[in-house]
C-alpha cells in the first residue's frame, strides 16, 4: 500500500505520496492558508489531497493511510497538536479533523522528529541503531534514533534539542529561556553577530570566512567552538553512531564539518568521535517522514 504525508508549515503545505520502497511518488503544495482559522486549513488540506491523488491517477483505496508532520508538539496518541504557533493550532484535534474529511486513519507527528525518521529510513542515518540529526536553521531541530527506533519522549513531549542550556544567564532564547544552544549554534546567531561587520546573514559569514575575512574567521571559530561544545555534549549522553547535521548551515559541508569534528573530539570524553556527516534526505523529508508513520 502507498502512504500519503503532509508537511504542514506556517508558509505552505507541502504533501506527497510515498510507495511501498519508501520512495516519494507524487508530490504538490498549496499556500499555508495564514490567520483563516483551523477550517480553512482541514480544506486546504483536502485539497491538496485529491489534486495530488487525481493528477497522479492513484486511487483513493491505494492510500493506507495519512501521516501529518506539524512544527510543534503533538500528542500522537491523542491525535492532538497541543501547540503549534506558526499554525494557530492549540489543543487542535487534527487527526479526527482531518480523518472525518479524507476518510482515513491519520496519525501526527512533529515535522523535526518526522525529519530524523526519514534520514533514518532512506538517508544519512540509515542503518543506525543509536543517531541523532540535528538541524541548524533560523532555530535548531532535531531527532533521536534509539534502538533503531524513533524515540518520541518518555511522556509524549518528543525531543528539544535546541532548548539545551549551554551558557547559564546567557543569549535569550525565543522559547524564553537564557542560553539554549539555539542562541549560539543556529544560523540567526552567525548572521546576527556578522551584522557588527556589514553581514546579512550566515551565508554571507561563511562565504567571507571562507575568503579570509578575519572578523568572519573569528565569529566562525567562535562558533565552531560552541558548536563543538554542544556536539560533545550530545556524544557524551548518548555515545551515538552518528550524528547527522541538517538545515541551511549544513550546506558549508566540509568548511563546517572538518573544525566541529575536531572541536568536538578534542571536547568529548571519549578516546574517539562518532561519525558526523550531512544529512542527505533533502527538502522532501518532512513528508517522507509524515506517510513512514502510518502503519
Ligand atoms: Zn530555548
Amino acid at each position: 500500500m502507498m502512504r500519503f504525508g503532509f508537511d504542514i508549515g506556517g508558509t505552505n503545505i507541502a504533501a506527497g505520496v510515498i510507495d511501498e520502497r519508501d520512495q516519494l511518488v507524487a508530490k504538490d503544495s498549496v499556500r499555508f492558508p495564514c490567520g483563516e482559522g483551523n477550517q480553512a486549513v482541514i480544506d486546504a488540506c483536502a485539497g491538496l489531497y485529491r489534486k495530488i491523488l487525481d493528477q497522479n491517477a492513484i486511487p483513493e483505496q491505494a492510500i493506507a493511510g495519512v501521516g501529518v508532520a506539524v512544527p510543534g508538539s503533538v500528542s500522537p496518541r491523542e491525535g492532538v497538536v497541543v501547540d503549534a504557533h506558526n499554525l494557530g493550532f492549540h489543543h487542535t484535534p487534527l487527526a479526527s479533523m482531518l480523518s472525518d474529511v479524507l476518510k482515513k486513519p491519520v496519525a501526527l507527528i512533529n515535522d523535526a522528529d518526522a525529519a530524523t525518521l526519514a534520514e533514518h529510513r532512506i538517508g544519512a542515518l540509515k542503518g543506525t541503531q543509536t543517531a541523532m540529526l540535528i538541524t541548524i536553521g533560523t532555530g535548531i531541530g532535531g531527532g533521536l534514533i534509539l534502538n533503531g527506533e524513533l524515540f518520541r519522549g518518555g511522556r509524549d513531549n518528543g525531543t528539544e534539542p535546541g532548548h539545551m542550556v549551554l551558557r547559564n544567564g546567557g543569549r535569550l532564547c525565543s522559547c524564553g529561556i537564557n542560553g539554549c544552544a539555539e542562541t549560539y549554534c543556529s544560523a540567526t546567531r552567525l548572521g546576527k553577530d556578522g551584522a557588527a561587520f556589514g553581514k546579512q546573514n550566515a551565508r554571507e559569514v561563511i562565504e567571507a570566512a571562507k575568503e579570509g575575512n578575519e572578523q568572519a574567521l573569528a565569529l566562525f571559530g567562535a562558533y565552531i567552538d560552541d558548536f563543538g561544545s554542544y556536539i560533545a555534549s550530545i556524544i557524551n549522553l548518548l555515545d551515538p553512531e552518528r550524528i547527522a547535521i541538517g538545515g541551511g548551515v549544513s550546506g558549508a559541508g566540509s568548511f563546517l564539518l572538518d573544525p566541529l569534528r575536531a572541536d568536538a573530539e578534542k571536547k568529548c570524553f571519549f578516546e574517539t568521535c562518532p561519525e558526523i556527516v550531512i544529512a542527505s534526505a533533502g527538502n522532501d523529508a518532512g513528508i517522507i517522514g509524515a506517510g513512514l508513520i502510518v502503519s
